[in-house]
Formats: structure tokens, sequence, C-alpha cells
């Protein structure tokens, strides 16, 4: 028989918490027993491997536009106080709180990328 090792993916659990909506989060690697074949293992560090890259990738992308967002965020508050500050006596526009939907959208977005 061949030597079972530890599934890399579930850490030999069996289920994964982050896919717990699809099919209960039995872990597709090793069915949910845990553990997996040595050609297994080997295909799965590989193809890892390549997603890792991938997912870096994506990630460092995502960050970059989180990024972007908090700094357009930033500006416009800094706008909006400038606004305020300036001494022209003017009926204050109603206040408008967007902005921070805009960022609670953007981390949602990130957040729902779970481990794809
Ligand atoms: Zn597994």
């Amino acid at each position: 028989m061949e030597k079972e090792i530890v599934c890399p993916r579930c850490n030999g659990l069996g289920r994964i918490n982050c896919y717990k909506h699809v099919e209960d989060g039995i872990c597709f690697l090793c069915e949910g027993k845990g553990t997996v074949t040595q050609h297994e293992y080997e295909q799965y560090i590989t193809t890892q491997v390549k997603a890792d890259n991938n997912r870096a990738k994506r990630n460092a992308k995502r960050e970059a536009e989180l990024k972007a967002t908090a700094e357009k965020v930033d500006k416009q508050r800094e706008e909006r106080l400038n606004k305020r500050n300036q001494p022209k006596p003017k009926i204050e526009p109603i206040e408008q709180e967007l902005y921070n939907d805009d960022v609670d959208k953007a981390i949602n977005h990130f957040l729902e990328e779970c481990e794809k």
C-alpha cells in the first residue's frame, strides 16, 4: 500500500472551514480522509506553488486597489475638513458618509475571495 501523508490542504482534518458552504467543507484533496498518497501530495504541492504565485499577484493587485481606495477616502476627508475650515459662512451641505461604504465594500470584496 502506498504511504499516506497528512493532507496538506486540510492538515489532516478532512474539512476546510473556508468551504463550509460547499459540500459541508469536506476537503476535496483527501475527500475527508485527512491523508493523501505521496503522488497526490506531490501533485498538490506543484499546483499549489503555481496557485500561490497567482494568488500573490492577485492579492498584490487587490492590496493596491484597497490602498488606492483608502487614499481616496483620506483625500476626500481632508478636502471636507478643509472646506469646513474655510471662513466663509455657508450652509453646510448634508454630510455624505458614502466614503465609508467604499472602504467597507473594498474590504468585504477582499475577504470574500477566501482562498479561491
Ligand atoms: Zn484534506
